[in-house]
């Protein structure tokens, strides 16, 4: 009975195999690092915060709740509640110095990813070829691919100029010559994600000319992914590609209200850009999930609202600042935590991850005992065992480019203080033996 029952699944599973557009799936780092929280280790390699967000937004969501405005309940508009693509409008105008209109410039998503999933979606065809800078947030490679279009990779290079110190974002760069040699006329779109996940580049001015040039000679879209655009340390700035000139009719940019107010569950993004080209994306979003959640929109637009007038008349206490002032205060006591340790981490500009350079103690450590297809995942695995959880760097590179970071274990600095030093107090006892 029992042989029966498994050949007739099988023959289903057969007929509904996963669509080939999926490729094969290969193994999931994600849920292969999930296994190595039984050893209890001190958790960065997740990438949200671990302390609450601005108590105005969690009450604003309670407030709602508890609203005698029963419509908060139902459905909203398909392409986003009016209250919050009202404000968002507002702020990105001011923003972007040009004036965004809320009913066809803008669209709300569920999350960021969403929004990046209707670009891909709504903008891409078989055989058009996408650039994708490396490293990258590791989701863009699939979702081009199911769209049948190319991931074209190019890495950011270290410019082997650092005679000293540590290395910053800085150190690594686009080779003007390597990236115009992607260019062809099969070249649909450029992702540029800055502030980058995972390494924390912030691309400066003449980079983001230099990537606007090649995409206006295209045409070629940038995808501008800017959902850390509040998380900046000084003296670096937040550059938006739709900011410079002629790129505004080109540029569709994303955003996510869970990275600017530490909400990642609440899962709310957008994309702005020129009507013609969020057209697209409006297609794609009402066939998959017409609407985003109405409670969680109407108390994100009471978050932002407030924000906004804060950031007009009190910059001081506005959360889109204060938190990358207390971010940088993490971000350099754990630099410091590793220098001590005699590991290299790479300095982030933006964001809220460092990537850190295992290579001298590497070779001091027996990882014969840990599985894993590359040298990062094995290290990262041994850290995780021996009490500290990061996440392994080759996850955010393509096939052909994985070896660049078989040293490099990337690690969220988004934590209570507590955390910092807990993690600080591994680093030293590990460190300080095997060196
Ligand atoms: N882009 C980048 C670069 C990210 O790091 C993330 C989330 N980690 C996203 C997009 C997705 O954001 P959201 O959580 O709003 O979907």
């Amino acid at each position: 009975m029992k042989a029966v029952l498994t050949s007739k699944m099988s023959e289903i599973c057969t007929k509904f195999k996963l669509p080939a557009r999926f490729g094969i799936p290969g193994p999931n780092i994600w849920l292969e690092m999930d296994e190595y929280t039984k050893y209890n280790p001190i958790n960065l390699g997740v990438g949200f915060a671990d302390f609450a967000p601005p108590k105005h937004v969690t009450e604003g969501l309670a407030g709602v709740a508890r609203s005698d405005n029963l419509l908060l309940h139902q459905y909203t508009k398909g392409f986003g509640h009016p209250r919050l693509v009202n404000i968002l409008s507002k702020l990105y105008s001011k923003l972007i110095n040009r004036e965004i209109n809320p009913d066809t410039e803008m669209l709300i998503s569920q999350g960021a990813q969403q929004a990046l999933y209707n670009i891909f979606n709504g903008m891409l065809d078989d055989d058009d070829e996408v650039i994708v800078i490396e490293p990258f947030f590791e989701p863009y490679e699939p979702m081009i691919r199911e769209t049948g279009a190319k991931p074209i990779f190019i890495p950011l290079r270290h410019n082997g100029s650092n005679t000293g110190g540590a290395l910053t974002t800085n150190d690594f760069l686009l080779d003007k010559k390597e990236l115009e040699s992607k260019f062809n006329s099969k070249t649909k779109a450029i992702l540029l994600n800055t502030p980058n996940n995972p390494l924390g580049k912030v691309f400066n001015m003449e980079e983001m000319q230099m990537i606007a040039d090649l995409c206006k000679n295209g045409p070629t879209l940038p995808i501008a992914d800017e959902v850390y655009e509040w998380l900046v340390y000084k003296p670096y700035q937040h550059i938006r590609m739709a900011t410079l000139p002629g790129m505004w009719e080109r540029t569709i940019t994303v955003g996510s209200a869970g990275k600017t107010f530490n909400i990642t569950g609440w899962r709310t993004g957008w994309a702005y850009g020129p009507a013609g080209l969020m057209n697209n994306l409006k297609v794609v979003h009402q066939n998959c999930i017409y609407t985003h959640l109405t409670p969680i929109q109407e108390a994100i637009a009471m978050a932002f609202e407030k924000e906004f007038d804060l950031m007009i008349n009190n910059p001081k206490q506005c959360f889109f600042y204060t938190l990358s002032e207390e971010l940088f205060t993490k971000r350099e006591f754990l630099m410091k935590a590793f220098a001590d340790a005699g590991v290299n981490p790479i300095q982030p500009q933006g964001g809220y991850m460092i990537i850190a350079d295992f290579r001298n103690q590497s070779t001091n450590i027996d990882l014969s005992k840990e599985t894993g297809n590359y040298k990062d995942i094995r290290l990262t695995k041994w850290l995780a065992r021996n009490g500290l959880m990061g996440f392994p760097a080759s996850a955010f590179y393509s096939t052909e480019n994985k070896l660049v970071a078989e040293n490099l274990i990337r690690f969220c600095f988004i934590k209570r203080d507590e955390k910092l030093c807990a993690a600080a107090r591994v680093l030293h006892d590990l460190f300080s033996k095997i060196q």
